[in-house]
């Protein structure tokens, strides 16, 4: 059997000026170090040979009905307006049709393109092992993300700090659309850009937006959603650039993102966000001025400028009430409550001021008021004790609580420690813990003894201060 992938491309009929038609760099032997079977069924891929994988998800042979192209964007990193982003080291193949609708399949770290500025258009073996393995844990969680569906040695050799082997990711999409891609055809003055990338942008999420300020509402409660469950799962991005904001309300690019450990509202993990800009508890805040920069670009597509400013500004304005009440839901089924209203905010803010106080590990308390034993998470046990009682007259009025909570307190997330332990295997050669995490998180919520080890939480010898932006 030969590998077929049944494409049906849309983003390649885009009139000129969308993306730059380049193909996939050639490495020099790839070798086929992951494959998401799961996925690739659910994209009505025909599985090759491992070696034709390979060859195809290093971008080496383009598979029949690919067309590759470089995607065209613009972005605000850290605050800041840069005029021309685009896919620098990434060739979205194609797209396919799935049960779930269209998928983009895109390789990253295929090689150089026209928007590559100063880069080398390539990936190492660390971040397309990070990418893989957190991406997959994000879905197997039930939040929204990207998905890795292959991921390649290249058998070369990439630059960065110190040299490093080179790897190819294959992620999967619902669309590679970003805030970046509005804001670049707004920036320039280009109308009918702007107005065609609406019409594919509405067509391919939001069918039934009547006009821009339903489709910024869309894109609002999409995003609004997700980063709520980020918080509700101790998660930060790291990187909430405007570039690395879906349309689609995928959790995309995995960079300096983690799974926070010990709880700290203000825990930040990339070693380039000096000033907390992307915090855990700041992606509440930034993700409201993120969607004011899509209103800003979607604008110039109103009949009416002055009507149209004062639609986007209540947009904009209503939307921190947005993230607080789907922070309050997943919050709420945290700690048993099936629908929290606004009398139960103070019981989880207490509990997570408590945990701060007492350097209690996010992941763990959580499963652990499942469990009976949240007590011993506190430094100062007592402090929960009061707490508790308070919780347990509330718990009370709830039907089911133990199991809102079951399916809300995962036991496992891909901690950070772990996931560099995997990474520093992988570049010695032994993907076998690779392989683990990948099994163990797949069933996020299942106490499942053979990976009772992978619950802990890092030592203060294990304990990983940043993750770096070297990708
Ligand atoms: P990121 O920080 O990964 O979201 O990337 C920001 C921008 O830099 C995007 O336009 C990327 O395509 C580009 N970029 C990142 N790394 C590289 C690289 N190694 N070579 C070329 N472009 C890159
Ligand atoms: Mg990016």
């Amino acid at each position: 059997m030969t590998l077929h992938i049944p494409f049906d491309n849309s983003f390649a009929r885009l009139p000129d000026g969308f993306a730059a038609f380049v193909e996939p760099e050639p490495v020099r032997a790839p070798e086929l170090l992951a494959f998401n079977d799961a996925l690739a069924a659910e994209l009505g891929l025909t599985k090759g040979s491992d070696a034709e994988l390979a060859e195809a998800f290093a971008g080496n042979v383009m598979p029949q009905g690919a067309e590759p192209l470089a995607q065209l964007y613009a972005g605000h990193q850290f605050g800041q307006y840069n005029p021309q982003l685009g896919d620098g080291r990434a060739h979205l193949m194609g797209e396919v049709m799935t049960d779930q609708g269209r998928r983009d399949i895109q390789l990253k770290g295929s090689g150089r393109t026209p928007f590559s500025r100063s880069g080398d258009g390539r990936a190492w073996l660390g971040p397309v092992l990070r990418e893989y393995v957190v991406s997959e844990a994000m879905h197997a969680l039930g939040i929204p993300t990207t998905r890795a569906l292959a991921a390649v040695s290249t058998g070369e050799i990439v630059l960065r700090e110190s040299p490093l082997p080179g790897a190819v990711l294959t992620r999967v999409a619902a669309s590679h659309l970003r805030v970046g891609h509005f804001q670049i055809y707004a920036a320039r003055g280009q109308m009918d850009h702007l107005q065609e990338l609406f019409d594919y942008a509405v067509a391919r999420h939001d069918p039934e937006a009547k006009d821009p300020v339903d489709f910024l509402k869309g894109v609002i409660a999409r995003q609004a959603d997700l980063v709520a469950r980020w918080m509700s799962v101790g998660f930060i991005h790291g990187v909430m650039n405007t570039d690395n904001c879906t349309i689609s309300g995928e959790t995309i690019d995995y960079g300096p993102c983690a799974f926070m450990d010990r709880f700290h509202p203000a825990q930040v993990f990339s070693s380039i966000d000096r000033f907390g800009r992307y915090a855990y508890s700041a992606q509440a805040d930034i993700i409201v001025w993120n969607m004011a920069q899509l209103a800003t670009a979607l604008v110039p597509l109103m009949p009416n400028q002055d009507e149209a400013i004062a639609a986007f500004t209540d947009a904009v304005h209503a939307m921190p009430e947005v993230v607080r009440n789907r922070w309050r839901h997943h919050m709420g089924r945290k700690i048993g409550i099936a629908e929290a209203t606004a009398e139960d905010v103070t019981l989880i803010s207490d509990l997570l001021h408590l945990m701060t106080e007492n350097q209690a590990d996010f992941t763990n308390t959580f499963r652990a008021l499942l469990d009976g034993t949240a007590r011993d998470e506190f430094t100062n046990p007592s402090d929960f004790d009061i707490w508790e009682g308070q919780w347990r007259a509330r718990m009370a009025q709830e039907v089911a609580p133990d199991e809102v909570m079951a399916t809300t307190n995962p036991v496992l997330i891909p901690r950070n420690h772990r996931i560099e332990e995997m990474i520093a295997a992988a570049v010695s050669g032994d993907t076998s813990l690779f392989e683990r995490l990948m099994s163990a998180l797949a069933s996020p919520y299942v106490a499942d003894p053979a990976y009772t080890d992978l619950r802990r939480p890092p030592t203060e010898r294990e304990i990983v201060p940043a993750t770096f932006c070297g990708t």
